[in-house]
């Protein structure tokens, strides 16, 4: 399947889902109270690679004098967070840009607040970590969802799909590590629970299947489309004890 059929097919699966990673309202708002930021502070924030927003809203919501700048390499997905935005009364105070999260237009010590929820892998996290660092203010906070192992030595059979997926993949422990020598310090981490990656985010996929399905019954391309959904989401639902993503809160040293 050519890269742009794919991109088409999987944006309008997950346009409509209100997120396009595994996370949920309640563990943005838990970061967020580990982040021992004033909620009424005059904030910067920037949400990386924030799709169509399901982080911004509930940060937009919580920091009612914030400002923040959506980034997402696609502009589609940003029309789509515009709107949200719209409806939820906070459009003035979200301004979106499309660009690539490794290379981000902000100027140095700009940010109190990087947010950033099921992305930063598209990069790598230490990349990530380091592209990112200089944008925050001194004392500024990072807080980032990250693939993470639950525990050491897991089963060949999920090994062998992270390694070739996401080989950065690693135990918190090792996360941490790396957040420490890139120049941050942990502040609070938690792992997402289940409900963040079967009720919010595969189900509610899987809700949206047969009508996608329906949409595109021209084209084989989108069965493949809803089986590699299915594959992703069965190994889940197998190995869901062994890895998670962990939530990073941390502060810039
Ligand atoms: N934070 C959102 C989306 C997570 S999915 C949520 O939790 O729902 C990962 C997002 O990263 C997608 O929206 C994708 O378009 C975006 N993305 C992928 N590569 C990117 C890049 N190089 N720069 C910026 N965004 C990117």
């Amino acid at each position: 399947m050519d890269a742009q059929t794919l991109f088409t097919l999987m944006f309008d699966l997950y346009r409509d889902g209100g997120r396009q990673g595994p996370g949920g309202e309640t563990e943005t708002r838990r970061a967020l109270e580990l982040t021992r930021l004033r909620v009424t502070d005059a904030l910067r924030v920037a949400d990386i690679g924030c799709g169509t927003g399901a982080s911004t809203l509930v940060l937009a919501n919580q920091l009612p004098c914030s400002q923040i700048t959506a980034v997402d390499l696609f502009p589609e997905f940003l029309e789509v967070l515009q709107h949200r935005a719209d409806a939820a009364g906070c459009l003035k105070r979200i301004e979106t840009r499309a660009e690539s999260m490794d290379s981000l237009s902000f100027a140095a010590e700009s940010l109190d607040l990087i947010w950033s929820e099921g992305a930063i892998y598209n990069i790598g996290f230490r990349k990530g970590l380091e592209a990112w660092r200089p944008f925050l203010k001194p004392g500024g906070v990072l807080a980032v969802s990250e693939i993470t192992w639950l525990h050491p030595n897991p089963p060949e059979e999920i090994l062998q799909h992270w390694n070739s997926e996401y080989p950065e993949i690693a135990t918190a422990a090792d996360k941490i590590g790396t957040l420490e020598s890139a120049g941050y310090d942990l502040i609070g981490y938690f792992v997402l629970p289940a409900s963040c990656w079967l009720s919010n985010y595969y189900e509610a996929t899987e809700a949206r299947i047969s009508a996608f399905l329906a949409r595109h019954a021209d084209k084989p391309e989108a069965t493949q489309v809803a089986e590699m959904e299915r594959h992703e989401s069965e190994l889940y639902r197998r190995f869901q004890n062994w890895f998670s993503y962990g939530f990073y809160v941390t502060r810039r040293r």
